[in-house]
């Protein structure tokens, strides 16, 4: 028995990310609360986890306040593809900005700990590279992505301030480009796109020239980062990158997907979403000083295990 076990909520535990922390807190011996809308988030992604003695299901919006007894809070629940968030912009807003007001009050009432995942989009489209916690970041407020760097900035205005007024135990991640295993196919975001249409001998869709760059971190090394980040003392609040800082060109993710799937799909190229970042990549020296932590599955592996989950998923169609 864990004698540390604590009962944490989850909140979006149901999507991408979410359902691998509950898989992560549930082996490490804790109660799992796992909050969500299901608005881009499944029910096969937490399949395998709804008949354990310690995980319990809620569905619930986040935008309207919930009454539960918890220990800790992890704060996911946001769309993070820019297709979805760009789909409903005024809930997309919501959710960070009220969802964020709710998890705090939780978390007041109950004087606990609680995370924020935060985005690397709170740097906008960067004009410092790489991009360290002390950018203040180049975001445009009226644009088509700004529900969700808007949305995210405030949550962290919000975090910060709730922690100044009220003392509050906080815990900010602001997280770049993670892929892997569970993404929805149609989620829309670089990683599963390419994967699935290579798969499926489709055109590749190449956004603008592809000389756009991402880093890409493998969800295993996030979720062990987001958990150190956790367990750090009340004094760290971040806020901390947690992201992979290989970085790469779209055009070089592109040939790497069909190098390693043998695909033979075309590469097209299509118009670049307005906003779209330039370059993106993350300085992590404080999560390395602080947390001990870097990413250990580097581009080529983490792709063979997405592809591999990918191939298995389109098969069972
Ligand atoms: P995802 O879309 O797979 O998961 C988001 C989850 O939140 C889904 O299960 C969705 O149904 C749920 N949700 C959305 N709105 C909700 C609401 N109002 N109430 C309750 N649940 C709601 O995305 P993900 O990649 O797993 O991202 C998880 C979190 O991490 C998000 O907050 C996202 O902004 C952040 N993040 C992710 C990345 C990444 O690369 N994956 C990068 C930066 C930040
Ligand atoms: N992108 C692309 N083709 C696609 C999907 C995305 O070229 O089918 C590009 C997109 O324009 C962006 C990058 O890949 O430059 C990463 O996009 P994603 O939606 O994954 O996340 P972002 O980092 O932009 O939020």
């Amino acid at each position: 028995m864990n004698t540390d076990a604590k009962r944490i909520l989850v909140t979006g535990g149901a999507g991408f990310l979410g359902s691998h922390l509950c898989d992560k807190l549930i082996a490490d011996g804790h109660e799992v609360l796992c909050l969500d809308n299901f608005y881009t988030g499944r029910k096969r992604n937490i399949a395998h986890l709804l008949q354990h003695e310690r995980f319990e299901l809620v569905r619930h919006d986040v935008t309207f306040p919930v009454y539960l007894e918890v220990d800790e809070i992890y704060n996911l629940a946001c769309p993070a593809s820019p297709v979805h968030y760009q789909n409903d912009p005024v809930q997309t807003l919501k959710t960070s900005v009220h969802g964020a007001i709710n998890m705090l009050g939780l978390a007041k009432r109950l004087r606990i700990p609680i995370f924020q995942a935060s985005t690397s989009e709170v740097y906008g489209d960067p004009a410092v590279h790489p991009q360290t916690e002390k950018y203040w970041g180049n975001v445009n407020p009226l644009g088509i992505r700004s529900c969700y760097d808007e949305g995210k900035r405030a949550a962290e205005t919000l975090f910060f301030d709730y922690h100044r007024q009220h003392g509050l135990q906080i815990k900010v991640a602001r997280i770049f480009n993670t892929y892997g295993p569970r993404m929805h196919p149609n989620d829309g975001r670089v990683v599963s796109n390419f994967i699935v249409q290579a798969l499926r001998g489709e055109d590749i869709t190449i956004y603008g020239e592809g000389s756009q760059t991402r880093s890409f971190c493998y969800m295993d090394d996030l979720i062990e980062g987001f958990v150190r980040l956790m367990s750090t003392g009340p004094d760290f609040t971040g806020p901390v990158n947690l992201g992979n800082p290989g970085e790469f060109s779209i055009l070089q993710l592109a040939e790497k997907v069909i190098e390693l799937t043998g695909s033979k799909s075309k590469l097209v190229y299509k118009p670049l979403p307005a906003d779209d970042p330039t370059q993106r990549c993350p300085d992590i020296s404080l999560a390395k000083k602080v947390l001990g932590w870097q990413p250990a599955v580097s581009l080529e592996p983490g792709l063979k295990h997405t592809i591999k989950y990918f191939d298995e998923l389109l098969r069972d169609a």
